[in-house]
């Protein structure tokens, strides 16, 4: 899937859970950083792809690009597998509490916000015809529905005319569905 399916569907999943399992408290900040966080998780397992935008906001991308993509065994495997979310989960885990402020933000929901971006990511791409290689680094590769020929292509009409418009009018249809709980999310964001 394109990184743009991947944000809507990253932002889809965010708005779902935060209407399901709405936090106890949430400010400005921690909101902002969670929108933020979660298009970053969803573009984390793409990262073993030169062309993943992450790299661009690295000062001398093409030199350390070259140092570290070797470490990702090509491009939809360790990052698209549940050993890659094993490591990116504890990964987070170690890095969030470093380097963001506890006073301004909750960590926690941005750390969720994070994870569900990548998940959502994995979900994405478990409709597409390559699959998820779930259990590297064995080999095989899974996918829904479990015969590939069924699934779809990356960047053609299917994901382009479907999947990224229906989720948006998802989003719509949601957010309508779930105004009350809406409500109250921004009531939370206004009393911070
Ligand atoms: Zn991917």
């Amino acid at each position: 899937m394109t990184g743009r399916t991947h944000d809507a569907i990253a932002f889809a999943s965010l708005v779902t859970v935060a209407a399901v399992s709405p936090p106890e408290h949430l400010n400005v900040a921690t909101a902002t950083a969670a929108i933020v966080g979660n298009i970053i998780g969803a573009t984390l397992p793409d990262i073993d792809q030169s062309t993943n935008r992450l790299w661009d906001f690295l000062p001398g991308r093409d030199f350390i690009g070259k140092l570290f993509l070797p470490l990702f065994l090509g491009h939809r495997n360790l990052t698209h597998s549940l050993l890659g979310v094993f490591l990116v989960y504890h990964g987070l885990g170690f890095v969030l509490p470093r380097i963001l402020n506890p006073v301004y933000v909750e960590i926690n929901i941005i750390y969720a916000a994070m994870m569900i971006g990548y998940v959502s990511h994995l979900l994405g791409d478990a409709v597409t015809k390559e699959g998820l290689p779930l259990l590297f680094p064995f080999r095989w590769r899974f996918g829904f529905p479990p015969i590939s020929a069924l699934r779809i292509t990356t960047g053609k009409w299917i994901e382009n005319i479907v999947i990224l418009p229906g989720t948006a009018a998802y989003v719509f249809w949601f957010i309508g569905n779930h105004h009350g709980d809406f409500v109250k999310l921004l009531k939370l964001i206004s009393e911070g």
